[in-house]
């Protein structure tokens, strides 16, 4: 599932090449995404000028005409650039067809992804809940411990509640708890400010991390028939339950917490 460092991979890999085009025509082959792509975004963007490339949360946000495209890539869904002449395949549900002769190209085998309109001016109310981005000032260790008191759920999932903070999904939320040296089914409510303050900046520090090694991918957004922009980094525990702790041999544990499975080293992680 494309999480935020692969979504700002693929917002920087598309950026250079939409700013200042002009959209040719709009195609859609098939609407039938999480929500049903609106009948008139063909009539919002065609003969429009894409002049900001952004990112909120795990949204992108393509600034045009008289308001912003929003999209998101759901479980499987990915952009890419392709010469406008490129054979269509399955899943390759819509095309935005540029002045450039390049054409941005929508997939997504199962359809959880969006493509939404949004006019200027307004709030989607898809983004008018979210919590600060982590790699941004306003989110931070304080922050945390604030919102934590009193909270009597595990600090996994607390972390990985998008009011919170957005785009901490589990292979970061399993890694940066890791770091910090706390165990993922600690109450929240019960861990220190100082911890806290440790927890985010390994929350930071393995997002950034993400962000910098999906950067030597950037290429694979032009042309091609892969999925761009989806990219491995070392991973301390995520995934790894059974296998043995990297820093300490211990065997790594499994537990469930929200839903999702969690990985832990119950000797590096109190
Ligand atoms: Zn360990």
């Amino acid at each position: 599932m494309p999480e935020l460092p692969e979504v700002e991979t693929t917002r920087r890999g598309i950026a250079p090449h939409l700013l200042g085009r002009r959209v040719t025509r709009l195609i859609v082959r098939d609407a039938r995404l999480r929500w049903p792509i609106p009948e008139d975004l063909g009539i919002q963007i065609e003969n429009q000028t894409f002049t900001a490339v952004r990112r909120r949360a795990k949204y992108l946000l393509l600034d045009i005409g008289g308001g912003t495209l929003i999209s998101h890539l759901g479980m499987s869904g990915s952009l890419r650039l392709v010469p406008a002449d490129t054979p269509v395949l399955k899943h390759e549900h819509v095309d935005i067809e540029l002045d450039s002769g390049m054409t941005l190209r929508y997939t997504d085998p199962r359809r959880f992804g969006a493509m939404l309109w949004q006019p200027a001016g307004a709030e989607h109310p898809l983004l008018s809940h979210l919590g600060p981005e982590p790699l941004s000032d306003e989110f931070t260790g304080e922050r945390l411990y604030q919102l934590s008191r009193k909270r009597s759920m595990a600090v996994k999932p607390f972390i990985m509640d998008n009011a919170v903070v957005v785009g901490v999904g589990n292979i970061y939320a399993t890694e940066a708890l890791f770091a910090a040296g706390i165990d993922p089914r600690r109450e929240a409510g019960r861990i220190s400010r100082a911890r806290y303050l440790a927890l985010a900046e390994e929350i930071r520090k393995v997002l950034a991390r993400a962000i910098d090694s999906g950067g030597t991918t950037l290429r694979d957004f032009i042309g091609g028939d892969g999925k761009p922009g989806y990219f491995q980094q070392e991973l301390f525990v995520y995934g790894r339950a059974g296998q043995l702790c990297k820093l300490c041999g211990t065997t790594l544990s499994e537990c469930r917490l929200g839903q999702r499975s969690s990985v832990f080293c119950r000797h590096c992680q109190s």
